[in-house]
């Protein structure tokens, strides 16, 4: 397919590709959608096995940015950035303050934030050469590490589909089966136990599965975590585990975890539905991060990113409502609340707001 064919079947407004052969910087920049705003994405570095699969990763990651952002009441658009090269061994100043021009030379239509394979110093050579950065560290007036807020909402997203699923969002009444004690995975195990429930973990790092047992979970096996006997199956760790194999072996009434693209396939969502099984869209819920970084535009602060990771309730319970109303699976209502609002904002004739007009060639003497 031919790189028009490809932006017009994924709708991207546009891509950029930035080379810097001094730096030796190779990188794409992809920009979805920016009806409601800006688009904002975080940028990864991976050893990517060829172009067409980074182009492949950005369009795809940057099309998810749109509908996390919109689904979460953001006024926000979808971005994406990748570096191609190995984070260990790859990265250097003269790259990150390159790509730190391409990022700034886009006059904040993208803005760029950390993700798989950047660091804080990374983000620090960026921020050198564009303002356009989000997630920078807490001394430059940035909202620093986002899983604390990730986790939080998360909480809510579970709150939401229990309720939904029992009519009762106690969540020290019930157990969950949690996958992945990593940066966000132990907060939420803390938020769990804190609350009183009976919370199962799995991890293949042994000193993570430590810390969370410390908090008072049980460790089960790593593949065994599917066949826990709890409420709740709440994914923190990878994508696709919900998928053909893993979904009959479920005794869960709900999934609800902050992971990406739990869902192997749309199949996948659908079998959930099937089988009665309550899917909370991973991208409703785990937006509290991306809610984080947002609010650096007006000032970060720690309660204004507590008070809207609390949006993600209302988020998540309007997508139940929508599936309803639409009698689809809640993948689908998410997406749909997303393209809605997308869509009505997109036309709203909004009133100008006036700004001071400047005429060429006219000057107004004084007096
Ligand atoms: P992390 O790397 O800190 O933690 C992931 C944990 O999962 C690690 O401890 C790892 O050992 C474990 N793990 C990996 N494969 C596993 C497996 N097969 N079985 C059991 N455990 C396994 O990552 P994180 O920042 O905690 O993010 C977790 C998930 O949440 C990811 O999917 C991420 O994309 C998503 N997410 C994170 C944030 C955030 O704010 N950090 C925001 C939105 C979404």
């Amino acid at each position: 397919m031919g790189i028009f064919e490809t932006i017009e079947s994924t709708k991207h407004e546009q891509i950029i590709f930035c080379n810097n052969a001094d730096a030796g910087l190779k990188a794409i920049i992809a920009i979805h959608n920016t009806v409601l705003g800006p688009a904002l994405g975080g940028l990864r570095m991976w050893p990517y096995a060829s172009e067409q699969e980074a182009l492949d990763d950005v369009l795809r990651l940057s099309r998810g940015m749109t509908y996390k952002a919109a689904v979460s009441g953001l006024n926000l658009g979808g971005g994406k950035a990748v570096i191609i090269g190995d984070p260990r061994k790859d990265k250097s100043e003269a790259l990150f303050r390159a790509f730190g021009r391409f990022i700034d030379s886009l006059h904040g239509r993208y803005i760029t934030a950390e993700d798989v394979g950047i660091d804080v110093n990374d983000m620090e050579f960026l921020f050198q050469e564009t303002n356009n950065v989000v997630g920078v560290h807490q001394v430059h007036g940035g909202s620093g590490d986002p899983s604390p807020y990730t986790a939080y909402g998360t909480l809510q997203g579970i709150k939401a589909a229990l309720q939904w699923k029992f009519g009762d969002q106690e969540v020290g009444k019930y157990s969950f089966a949690v996958q992945g004690a990593g940066h966000v995975g132990i907060q939420l195990i803390k938020l769990l136990r804190e609350a009183g429930s009976k919370v199962f973990v799995t991890d293949f790092n042994a000193d993570s599965v430590a810390e969370a047992v410390e908090l008072g979970a049980e460790a089960v096996g790593l593949d065994d975590i599917y066949d826990v006997d709890a409420d709740v199956f709440s994914p923190c760790a990878l994508g696709a585990i919900v998928n053909e194999e893993t979904i009959p072996r479920f005794k869960f009434k709900v999934v609800a975890g902050a992971a990406n693209n739990q869902l192997a396939t749309e199949a996948a969502g659908d079998q959930l539905a099937a089988r009665d099984i309550l899917y909370a869209p991973d991208y409703a819920v785990n937006a509290g991060g991306l809610m984080n970084v947002s609010i650096e535009f007006e000032g970060w602060n720690r309660e204004r990113a507590l008070r809207m990771s609390r949006t993600i309730y209302y988020n998540l319970s309007k997508i139940f409502a929508i599936a309803e109303r639409d009698n689809i699976p809640s993948y689908k209502a998410a997406d749909r609340m997303a393209e809605e609002r997308i869509e009505v904002i997109g036309k709203l004739k909004l009133p100008h707001m006036g700004q001071p007009h400047r005429f060429p060639g006219r000057e107004r003497q004084n007096g």
